[in-house]
């Protein structure tokens, strides 16, 4: 997880929605890769602080009058930055909370087996029912510190119906003080219900020269490469450079999968895998439409490919992306999946 901190184009948008915000349950609508995760913490670090500080009118469209943002001196803000503020809960599923290194007080997702054994189970892509309840039981109990109380929940559309339909109450008539952060990547995921109930903000997420000169910041050499890899989006680029991928090694990988000699990176998950595989194959896609690529420079991409083949192997990529979750053999997975990619590009031996 990127220290909000650290993310300077979070700071107008945190301080425009802290103070555009009218009612106790407000929907954030944005992407995790651009850091609206990150966003939703400012927010309620700004709710929550007990000294915050006024901002100075921007620039046209930024911070508005009235607008305020966390001290980051005040005991609230102390505790907010440790996981330990007792006003704060945040909901995660436990896949997401792995993948953001992100936990309450230092505790570990919990572990939860058949028959009360503690046997490891893959950590759940959902954010439990369970969990909802409990949180709502929070909710009403009284503010620890008096200022307010803040239930986060990333990403919200990760509530399966019946988790949906335990919150639809506490967000309709939540108790005095409780303010509820719905943060969604596509808000139209939620149910009707929830949505009506929200104030509805949108993050566009940074401009991509303040993308960039944050990624060049960090020391991401050819940054612009990796951001595009990313889809545009910094934290995804960061990530990126974080796993050993340069902007040499991104713009040399299609070829090497079309010849059958790339090598992932050690620790890939087959997830990280097979959404690299997406974004070759959705270039390979655009190059034989005539159109330009979005993730790989255009001339690292190999010689176009048979339009039939780009479509099945786009299919099966698309139907792995449904059973990610199941216990593969990674290593055969992943040779299966590089096998799949090479044989697109494979050409039938020409009679001498
Ligand atoms: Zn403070």
């Amino acid at each position: 997880m990127a220290d909000a901190a650290e993310l300077p184009w979070l700071a107008a948008p945190a301080a425009d929605i802290a103070a555009r915000q009218r009612g106790h349950a407000l929907l954030v609508q944005g992407s995790p890769g651009a850091g609206v995760f990150e966003l939703a913490l400012r927010v309620a670090r700004t709710w929550l602080c007990e000294a915050p500080e006024a901002v100075p009118p921007g620039p046209a469209g930024s911070a508005r009058k009235g607008a305020s943002a966390p001290c980051g001196r005040c005991t609230a803000c102390h505790l907010f930055a440790s996981n330990s503020h007792p006003d704060f809960r945040a909901l995660l599923p436990e896949l997401t909370q792995v993948e953001l290194g992100w936990s309450v007080g230092g505790a570990e997702p919990a572990e939860e087996g058949e028959g009360g054994s503690k046997a490891k189970r893959k950590p759940s892509k959902e954010i439990r029912i369970d969990a909802v309840r409990d949180a709502i039981a929070w909710t009403q109990t009284s503010s620890s510190r008096g200022r307010a109380k803040v239930l986060l929940l990333f990403p919200a559309d990760a509530m399966n119906l019946v988790a949906a339909n335990a919150l639809l109450k506490t967000l309709e008539e939540p108790p005095a003080g409780v303010r509820l952060l719905l943060v969604a990547e596509d808000a139209e995921r939620l149910l009707p219900t929830l949505r009506s109930r929200c104030q509805r903000m949108l993050f566009a997420g940074p401009a991509p020269e303040e993308a960039l000169a944050w990624l060049q910041a960090q020391g991401v050499a050819e940054a612009a490469v990796l951001l595009a890899a990313a889809g545009g989006q910094p934290l995804g680029a960061h990530r990126l450079a974080a796993e050993g991928f340069d902007a040499a090694a991104w713009a040399a990988l299609p070829q090497r999968v079309a010849r059958g000699a790339w090598e992932p990176p050690a620790g890939a998950t087959l997830p990280r895998l097979r959404e690299v595989l997406q974004k070759l194959c959705h270039d390979a896609m655009a190059q034989a439409a005539g159109a330009p690529p979005r993730y790989f420079p255009a001339q690292s991409l190999p010689p176009p490919a048979a339009w039939r083949k780009l479509a099945d192997w786009s299919q099966s990529l698309a139907r792995l992306a449904r059973h990610d979750e199941h216990p593969f053999n990674l290593p055969l997975a992943v040779e299966s999946l590089l096998a799949e990619a090479r044989s697109v590009w494979a050409r039938p031996r020409q009679r001498g």
